[in-house]
């Protein structure tokens, strides 16, 4: 039996990519820290397809040591697919901004993705039908303004994801990396970015996709040969690219 695994499935874009590759007859392994939340969308999987084998992981993985030991723990499953979704924002100024929150952005965003990546590639690179998908957003392409450090954090992952595709494909790996960066998508991010208790996206975001569009849009990332799927933050179009970030590529002679 071969698992997709979904970190940050227990809302918004990671709750609708479950419903979308279970749609796909995939199993699932689920992470997130809300235990309840991943329950209930394990028993909304089991309605559509009671065949699926889902596995829900509650971890917090902004604890670098959980990182490890999450990974260990699915030493015994067939991991097909890799997504690293979990990740959130903040809206402040650099020299405003709280640090503790931004200290765990920084573990969930860049450290655990890093780790996962890696012992996932570890581990997968040379098996057929391998795939890793990263999320990053538009702002790992482009600064926002009050959203510095949360930029910052995706263009890691934009560049660490497009880098380790390029190098995947070099050695002539198995494995595909991918980068999906949305734009505005209505999730909870909006709401835990500005530290509110709720957020309506109608009325205050001129534009926006839905979670359930956004997966559709990972599913065609994941169809396609492209590394970038990318929402075009002026007209909302979705494309699939090749790299953006220039990458030079390694002359095995010169060492
Ligand atoms: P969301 O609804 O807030 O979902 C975030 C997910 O990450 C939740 O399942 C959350 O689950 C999980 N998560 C948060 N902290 C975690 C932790 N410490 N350990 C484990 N899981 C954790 O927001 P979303 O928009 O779907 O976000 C998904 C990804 O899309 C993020 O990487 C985000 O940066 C990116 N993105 C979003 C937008 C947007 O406008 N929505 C735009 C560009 C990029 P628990 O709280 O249960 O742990």
């Amino acid at each position: 039996m071969k698992y997709t695994v979904i970190t940050g499935a227990s809302s918004g874009i990671g709750y609708e990519t479950t419903l979308a590759f279970a749609a796909r007859g995939k199993n699932l392994i689920l992470a997130a820290r809300r235990t309840e939340e991943l329950e209930t969308l394990k028993s909304k999987v089991a309605d559509i397809n009671g065949t699926l084998d889902i596995v829900i992981r509650s971890v917090d993985l902004s604890v670098s040591s959980n990182v490890h030991d999450f990974y260990d723990s699915l030493q015994n499953y067939d991991i097909e697919t890799w997504i690293n979704n979990a990740g959130f924002g903040n809206f402040a100024s650099v020299g405003e901004q709280n640090l503790y929150k931004i200290e765990s952005m920084i573990h969930l965003n860049i450290e655990a993705l890093t780790v996962l990546s890696s012992r996932y590639v570890r581990d997968y690179a040379d098996v057929e039908g391998t795939q890793i998908i990263n999320i990053s957003s538009g702002g790992g392409y482009k600064i926002i303004a009050d959203a510095v450090t949360y930029c910052a954090t995706k263009f890691y992952v934009s560049a660490f994801t497009e880098g380790l595709a390029q190098e995947l494909s070099e050695r002539g790996a198995a494995m595909q990396a991918k980068v999906l960066a949305p734009a505005a998508t209505e999730t909870e991010f909006a709401k835990r970015s500005l530290n509110l208790d709720s957020f309506e996206y109608i009325g205050a975001i001129p534009k926006f996709h839905t979670a359930t569009q956004m997966a559709g849009f990972l599913l065609d990332l994941y169809d396609s040969e492209k590394v970038v799927g990318i929402v075009d933050g002026e007209t909302y179009d979705f494309e699939l690219r090749d790299p953006i970030f220039k990458y030079v590529a390694r002359s095995r002679n010169s060492f």
